[in-house]
């Protein structure tokens, strides 16, 4: 019954480490996963805050350039295979081609013809594009694409100054960046006939960065924030567990040594007065029922106060040690020898009788006395008494058995000590 309790405990205590062992796996995981995780996201941020610094910085670059050609009222260029007449600028019925006085043909740059050549000039060095985007424009190149549209009537509605995504594209993605753009006097001279207005919004410029390079550097930085996170995690799961391992042998070994204590005497080893106690009384109780003898023998150390006082407490204890082991080595396997008191022990001799049990106590006296007890250089001759009583019909409690072992044991000193007792001489006196 007791070692089936014993086993359900110890069963709850290794599922327990089992949930406990788990729970630590887990929450290693989602923290090293977590601090990874957000170490990822924050160097994708970084790279796309510098996308983002780029292209706002290429966007205010073509509105200052525009601006400039705008306040000349467009730029004269010399004609040649490159630089052709502007189509729109004539439909709009403005001179875009002049001769000069020396023979030279120069033809009109607007704005929006040059932020496109512009552009072409900078896909060229970079792959970096810019796109002008209107409503209803002139040029037909000119017209927002889908991502264009959706983010010309967000910003039309929001705070937002810019709006920002990642174009997955065949030849490799783009990051696109757009702000509004606002109708200024300048832009009247060839767009006041189409019925712009100064400050109102009919457009904006998209800055297009080919951003292959950054994905493939956010790759390995993915792939090198894996392989750390994996060997963080194993570091941190086997270093968890190997603690846990180790905290578990340690408290075993400490729960181990507690039971012990629990049980023992900690001067001799022997059984403490508890155990003592408590298996005479089962021992008791099985006698009991089923008519079997039991026996047991009250031994005290004579005149054990007068080693104390000669050679010190340390020496005593000495004698008290190797008088316990002295017993043990005469006990049988199934007699258990406990420490009831400073200098008194109690056997309990199971499947017994008084005959026996007398041979038993003369036999621990025996070694006692025979050999001297040597505890450095101090050699000491010890003896012992002990009274034995056996369990009979009449013994209602085990204490009566002890008591009259006790009995028996202080009629032994009564006689002049070294001497075995049992109850029957004693009743006879
Ligand atoms: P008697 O022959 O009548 O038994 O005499 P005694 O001196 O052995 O008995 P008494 O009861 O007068 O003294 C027992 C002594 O045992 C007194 C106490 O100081 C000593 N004692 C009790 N426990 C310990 C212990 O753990 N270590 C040591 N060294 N001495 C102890
Ligand atoms: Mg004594
Ligand atoms: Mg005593």
């Amino acid at each position: 019954m007791r070692d089936s309790t014993d086993q359900a405990g110890l069963l709850g205590r290794i599922a327990g480490m089992r949930a406990f062992r788990i729970q630590l796996v887990v929450l290693v995981t989602v923290y090293t996963f977590a601090v990874f995780g957000a170490l990822y996201y924050q160097s994708q941020r970084l790279l796309f805050d510098s996308l983002q610094a780029e292209a706002a910085s290429y966007l205010d670059l073509v509105v200052q350039t525009r601006a400039w050609n705008a306040s000349h009222g467009g730029v004269w260029i010399e004609k040649g295979p490159f630089a052709r007449t502007n189509p729109y600028l004539r439909d709009l019925g403005i001179t875009a081609d002049i001769r000069t006085m020396d023979g030279r043909e120069l033809t009109l740059r607007n704005p929006s013809a040059m932020t496109s050549e512009i552009s072409r000039l900078t896909f060229e060095s970079s792959g970096v594009t810019f796109h002008l985007v209107a409503e209803d424009p002139l040029n037909p190149f000119n017209s927002p694409d889908r991502w264009e549209s959706q983010a010309l009537a967000y910003l039309a509605t929001s705070d937002a100054g810019f709006t920002e995504t990642v174009e997955r594209r065949p030849g490799g993605s783009a990051y696109r960046y757009i702000e509004l753009l606002e109708v200024d006097e300048t832009c009247l001279e060839c767009h006041g006939a189409e019925g712009y207005r100064a400050g109102e919004v009919r457009g904006g410029i998209t800055i297009n960065i080919p951003v292959a390079d950054t994905e493939s550097r956010l790759a390995r930085t993915r792939w090198t924030l894996t392989g750390l996170a994996l060997v963080t995690l194993g570091l941190a799961v086997g270093a968890s567990q190997w603690f846990v391992g180790r905290l578990r042998t340690r408290l075993d070994e400490a729960n181990k040594r507690l039971s012990e204590m629990a049980v023992t005497d900690e001067l001799t080893g022997l059984a403490n007065r508890r155990t003592v106690f408590g298996r005479l009384g089962a021992e008791f109780s099985r006698a009991r029922r089923t008519g079997r003898p039991l026996s047991v023998i009250a031994l005290d150390i004579d005149h054990f106060k007068r080693i104390n006082d000669r050679f010190g407490h340390a020496v005593g204890d000495a004698v008290l040690r190797e008088i316990a082991q002295r017993m043990r080595d005469s006990v049988r396997e199934y007699d258990l020898v406990g420490r009831i008191g400073g200098e008194e022990f109690l056997v309990v001799s199971p499947e017994t009788e008084r005959t026996d049990a007398r041979v038993l106590a003369e036999r621990i006296l025996a070694t006692v006395r025979d050999l001297p007890i040597s505890v450095g250089e101090v050699q000491l001759d010890v003896t012992a008494s002990a009274g034995v009583a056996t369990a009979g019909k009449g013994d209602a409690r085990s204490d009566d058995l002890v008591a009259r072992a006790d009995d028996a044991l202080y009629s032994a000193k009564e006689r002049g000590r070294d001497r075995v007792v049992t109850e029957g001489e004693f009743r006879r006196r």
